[in-house]
């Protein structure tokens, strides 16, 4: 089949045609020089690259090499014939070199057409490479920024020394790192059906658009709560609390998000947690667990600073020291643990003997000792007195028997009687042993 634009390609080989049997018709005899103008036809074929057409004229410039050298009048037929003959295999010559080279050209474009595609797509591949890793860098710079202001903020909430400041520091925390949202902290029960979610399930809870969202009913959220999250604040594994965020537009918050804020409101809880322990561990170490008295270290420091107080306002300090008398026996008759409720009575009794200003502790054993601020020891055994006296009225049951108990004090005054910390503390335990010595139940001042 021609193409469209055949025609175009047809009349040139025409033009020529008709040149070649024009001149056939005016110079029959000449016929041999015929042939190199068909070489040119060939040539125009081969670059108009019409195969069937060419086809056609290389058949009929071989039947007019035969025919015409016989029409031609003479007698060098022979020759001619020899001649046309030779110009027809140079014809056949230039048409399959000219094939040949078409060919070669053509199979060598379309090498070149499916390199150019393999290119173009390799190309294509490495842009869409260069996208994806273009938005993989953009989102992690992203995260990488995050997560710095994330660790900051963690080192902030770290550095906190109330539980207050901790939830100050959280609220902080969310409020940037969400700008434009609400973020509200609430303690205690939950109250709404978004805190109750979250304490059903353990989980937080997202919402992207509250209009949307098929779980809830609009109705539950306000005008301004179009993205929601709720999250659990836990304390030592219970649920103490909840944070939650929420902005008028929809979908400000994705999982990335939610999963952010509850690594925040872990920390928050942690935070907590260690503040908590660090007090319970602070306590421990100066409170005694049986009676809730000062420790014998504690009481050891506080004597040192009465001390420097003491020596500095040039005001005396004074030192008791109690005991129970006879506790072994005590504890032989009624028992290890009504022993433990008498401990706990006597230092209640001790401690409400002396003012807020003075200090308690519970020295060891059935052991007492007492710092009486700003007191002489006239004061202090006086205070001492009044104690004995109460312990002395006290009346325990135990398993339907009553029981009493008594104590005995010494008593002692800084700087007048001792110098240093050790020395004071001795001179009221020295004093202490001779009120047992004198038949106990008694305060020993001198
Ligand atoms: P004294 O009048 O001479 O002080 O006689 P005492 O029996 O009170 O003195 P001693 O030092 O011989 O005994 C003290 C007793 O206090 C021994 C111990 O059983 C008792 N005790 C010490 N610590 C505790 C305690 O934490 N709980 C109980 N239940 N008893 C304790
Ligand atoms: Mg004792
Ligand atoms: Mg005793």
């Amino acid at each position: 089949m021609l193409r469209p634009n055949a025609f175009a390609k047809v009349a040139g080989p025409a033009a020529i045609l008709s040149a070649v049997g024009w001149s056939l018709w005016l110079w029959p005899s000449h016929f041999l020089w015929i042939y190199p103008g068909t070489g040119a036809l060939f040539i125009w074929f081969s670059w108009s690259g019409e195969k069937e057409v060419k086809y056609i004229f290389l058949f009929l410039i071989t039947a007019a090499g035969f025919i015409l050298p016989n029409l031609s009048k003479g007698g060098d037929s022979i020759y001619l014939m020899a001649g046309a003959i030779a110009e027809v295999l140079c014809l056949w010559l230039l048409f399959f070199s000219l094939s040949n080279s078409e060919s070669s050209r053509l199979s060598a474009r379309e090498r070149l057409s499916a390199e150019e595609a393999a290119a173009g797509d390799k190309i294509k591949n490495l842009e869409d490479e260069l996208a994806r890793y273009r938005m993989h860098l953009d989102s992690t710079l992203a995260r990488i920024r995050d997560k710095g202001a994330l660790s900051a903020a963690i080192q902030d909430m770290g550095s906190a020394s109330t539980p207050d400041e901790v939830k100050g520091r959280l609220e902080t925390l969310l409020t940037n790192y969400f700008p434009g949202s609400r973020v509200e902290l609430r303690s205690g029960a939950p109250r709404d059906f978004a805190d109750k979610w979250v304490a059903e399930r353990k989980i937080p809870l997202l919402v992207r658009n509250s209009d949307a969202d098929s779980r809830f009913s609009r109705g539950l959220f306000g005008p301004e709560e179009k993205s929601f999250m709720a999250l659990p604040l836990h304390l030592f594994g219970s649920l103490v609390g909840f944070v939650r965020a929420s902005a008028p537009e929809p979908d400000r918050f994705r999982a990335e998000d939610l999963r952010g804020a509850e690594l925040a409101c872990t920390l928050a809880g942690v935070s907590m947690e260690n503040i908590r322990l660090f007090e319970t561990v602070n306590e421990l170490a100066i409170k005694d667990g049986l009676t809730g008295l000062y420790t014998h270290r504690a009481f050891q420091s506080r004597v040192e600073e009465e001390i420097l107080r003491s020596a500095r306002a040039k005001v005396p300090f004074s030192v008791v020291m109690v005991d129970i008398d006879h506790f072994k026996s005590y504890n032989d008759t009624y028992g290890h643990q009504a022993g433990d409720a008498v401990l706990k009575a006597v230092a209640e009794a001790v401690s409400a003997g002396v003012r807020d200003v003075d200090f308690a502790a519970r020295y060891g054993g059935e052991e007492f000792a007492l710092v009486i601020t700003g007191a002489g020891k006239a004061q202090a055994s006086a205070s001492a007195e009044n104690i004995r006296r109460v312990l002395e009225a006290l009346s325990f049951n135990f398993g339907g028997r009553q029981s009493r108990v008594t104590a005995s004090f010494g008593v002692a005054e800084f700087p007048a009687e001792a110098a240093a910390a050790g020395q004071l503390v001795r001179a009221a335990d020295e004093r202490l042993y001779r009120a047992k010595e004198a038949g106990r139940n008694r305060v020993v001042s001198a």
